[in-house]
Order: structure tokens, then C-alpha cells, then sequence
């Protein structure tokens, strides 16, 4: 079961099956996806999560706020959404820290609350946003996922659990800016394609004819099929790198 916030995740440590229920919500994954509100890591990665959970890769998401006030949501209908969404997706984790909605900042504390995850979780692979964003808490979620990715490797200091170093970050795209995506990489999504809408579409409170926004839907498809056609497929989705991207066989690509 999903630990769905952050009470949850560091709770019910009392009795043998509690005990192990709070060992297994700090269990490594393979991937966490940094989110700065509770829809963008479903928008610009909710196809590769839902292909690594089917591989049976285990994926958290880390949403640094609950991402309200909105125009039609509330607090309890977004969490609710939200945990909707981590089923659609079969994420193994998902946390929902109570850091400022619309205000928030790549402050030194917390780089210290998203470092300590990191170091609970002891991802190989990282996904932020992209760092370029007309949105002010994403270019703040990109930095502050960076620093505190640096941050997890300290030694010497009161971060709980050992020190780790993330090997691999990729940028996915829940970007304001109208813009082609530089990305490094497309990853085919043909298959989790309606998981990713999915998951998206459980954000009734944000995507709605009320709000008249649905068309966000329609566009979030017609992107996925430019990058999808591209490679040759159905649907696809970019990711951005700072870093080249390494193959260990060339015949990865083919
Ligand atoms: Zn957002």
C-alpha cells in the first residue's frame, strides 16, 4: 500500500506488522520523481512511472506542497486525487510535504527535508522538473531537487540515514514556457499511454469543463504523439539531461 503522506510514511511503528510496514515505507526504489505540486509529476512523467512500475521497478513521488489553494480544488480533494492518482500509477511510495504552495523556495531547510528522503529512499535515479519555467515553485523545485541531491551525500551531519549519491537525474516537462522540449531522450509510452491520462484526469479538481481547461488534455495527447511519431511510436515522452546520456550497448537504442 502506498504510504500517501508524510505522517504515513514515519508512523505505525507499534506491534511486528507495523514495525515492518514502517521498514518497508523506507525501503530503497529505483526512482523518485520530485513534484512541486501533487498533477505535475503524472503530466511530464506519469508514462515512464507507470512503464518502470510495470517493469516492477519500484517509484516514489516526492510533492513538495499540496499544491492548493486552486481555483476549484481544496486541500482534502486534492490528497484525495492525488492518492488516486499513485494507484493508477502503482507507485510504491508517494509523500506529500507541507512546503508553501505558490511561495516556495530552495531554502536550506529544505534541502535538508528533501535530502533526508533521498537518503531514506536511496533512489538510482532522480526526476525534477525542468529548470526552466515561467512558474516560480518549479524553477524552485529544479534547484531545490539539486541541491538537495547534493546534500544527501554529506557526512557528518544530523540527515537521518546514511549518506547517498542519486547517479542519474533526468528533467521531465510540467513546464509554463511554450517550448519544443530539449530533450536528451524520448522514452516510448505507447503502452501506459491511457495510464498516464489516467492518472492525469484524476485531477478532476484542476482539469474540468467548470474551469474550461479540458483541452490541456487534448494537447498533453497531441504532444505525446509528436514525440511518440518521432521514434517511431505511438506516444512518447521527453526527458531533458545536464549531462550526456550514456548507453552501455548501442544496440539500447535501436
Ligand atoms: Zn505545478
Amino acid at each position: 500500500m502506498p504510504a500517501t503522506d508524510k505522517t504515513a510514511a514515519v508512523q505505525n511503528q507499534d506491534g511486528p506488522d507495523a514495525a515492518a510496514e514502517a521498514r518497508d515505507a523506507e525501503a530503497p526504489v529505483f526512482a523518485v520523481v520530485v513534484a512541486p505540486h501533487p498533477d505535475d509529476a503524472e503530466i511530464g512523467a506519469g508514462g515512464v512511472i507507470a512503464r518502470l512500475t510495470r517493469q516492477g521497478l519500484p517509484v516514489a513521488v516526492l510533492d513538495l506542497t499540496n499544491g492548493e489553494p486552486t481555483p476549484m480544488g481544496s486541500v482534502p480533494v486534492r490528497m484525495e486525487e492525488s492518492r488516486r492518482a499513485a494507484q493508477l500509477l502503482g507507485l510504491a511510495r508517494r509523500v506529500t510535504l507541507d512546503l508553501p504552495n505558490r511561495y516556495l523556495q530552495d531554502t536550506v531547510s529544505a534541502r535538508q527535508e528533501v535530502a533526508g528522503w533521498y537518503r531514506r529512499w536511496r533512489p538510482r535515479v532522480l526526476f525534477l522538473p525542468y529548470w526552466e519555467d515561467a512558474h516560480p515553485d518549479h524553477l524552485a523545485a529544479c534547484r531545490l531537487g539539486e541541491a538537495a541531491r547534493f546534500y544527501a551525500k554529506f557526512t557528518h551531519t544530523d540527515l537521518p540515514g546514511e549518506p547517498h549519491w542519486i547517479p542519474k537525474v533526468f528533467y521531465y516537462f510540467s513546464c509554463h514556457w511554450n517550448l519544443v522540449e530539449p530533450a536528451a531522450l524520448v522514452v516510448d509510452i505507447s503502452a501506459v499511454w491511457p495510464v498516464k491520462l489516467a492518472a492525469v484526469q484524476a485531477y478532476a479538481s484542476q482539469f474540468n469543463a467548470v474551469r474550461g481547461n479540458l483541452d490541456f488534455l487534448d494537447r498533453l495527447g497531441t504532444r505525446a504523439a509528436y514525440w511518440g511519431q518521432l521514434i517511431q511510436s505511438q506516444y512518447g515522452e521527453p526527458l531533458a539531461s545536464r549531462e550526456p546520456v550514456g548507453v552501455k550497448d548501442l544496440s539500447a537504442v535501436l
